[in-house]
């Protein structure tokens, strides 16, 4: 059990990869912050789940987006777990549309609540992890966040952005121990993605050399890594787990 006794905030924990990875976590001996945005009963399942397997879990409303709903979920975690070891910003959202039709509404909610959120949080969270001299923070980007993709400027741009401003939190934060990595998904089976078309599907399939979307659980090993003392030498990088789409 790599993660015994540390606590870990996984945003956007409620469903997909998100819940995965807060599961995978609690494998691995880790308390889990499950934070989530707007269905309650879906987000306290997740804890129940979490509390099954012997684990401490809470469950927090909070908009990531939003900087003193994040400065309050970051309070009441120390207050409730007295550490915080581990940040997973997974949060995020899509609202897909050509360059030329995107409003700016459709810009700024994407770019608010997939990269803003990232700074906001790194920013509340390590103050407590400067403290203890320690700390793992892990950003979820995207395959397209390197590669562009029509129709997602806004999605690409605030996945691109992580990455970017992961390499900077990781040269800031180095010297109190604290870790910054990104993790650079594929195609993966959730809601998200179960809103692609069947023949966009069938496109990908032959674009993956593995010949298969990825499971949220692909993504939560590799998370899991980069929060356990194991990856204690790695900063600033981000992992891409795509099937070798992008080689
Ligand atoms: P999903 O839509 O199933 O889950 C997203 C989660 O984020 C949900 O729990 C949602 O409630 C939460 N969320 C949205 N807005 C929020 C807010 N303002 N505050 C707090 N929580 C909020 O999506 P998913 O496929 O599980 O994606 C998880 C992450 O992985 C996202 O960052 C996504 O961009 C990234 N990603 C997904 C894929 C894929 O193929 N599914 C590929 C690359 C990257």
């Amino acid at each position: 059990m790599t993660l015994a006794g540390k606590t870990a905030l996984v945003t956007g924990a409620s469903r997909g990869i998100g819940k995965e990875i807060a599961l995978e976590l609690a494998r691995n001996g880790a308390n889990i912050v499950v934070n989530y945005a707007g269905n309650t009963q879906l987000a306290e399942q997740v804890a129940d789940e979490i509390r099954s397997i012997g684990r401490e879990s809470i469950a927090i409303q909070a908009d990531v987006a939003n900087s003193e709903a994040v400065e309050q979920m970051v309070k009441e975690t120390v207050n409730m777990f007295g550490t915080l070891d581990i940040l997973v910003n997974n949060a995020g959202i899509t609202r897909d549309q050509l360059l030329m039709r995107m409003k700016e509404s459709d810009w700024d909610d994407v770019l608010n609540t997939n990269l803003k959120s990232v700074f906001l949080t790194t920013k509340a969270v390590s103050r407590q992890m400067m403290k203890q001299r320690k700390g793992r923070i892990i950003n979820i980007s995207s395959i397209v966040g390197v590669s562009g993709n029509a129709g997602q400027a806004n999605y690409v741009a605030a996945k691109a952005g992580i990455i970017g401003l992961t390499k900077t939190a990781a040269k800031e934060l180095a010297p109190r121990n604290i870790t910054v990595n990104a993790v650079a998904p594929g195609f993966i089976t959730t809601d998200m993605t179960d809103k692609l078309p069947e023949d966009v599907k069938q496109e990908l399939y032959k674009q993956i050399p593995l010949a298969r979307l990825g499971e949220p659980k692909d993504i939560a090993y590799v998370v899991a890594f980069l929060a356990s003392e194991k990856s204690s030498y790695i900063t600033g990088q981000t992992i891409h787990v795509n099937g070798g789409m992008y080689m």
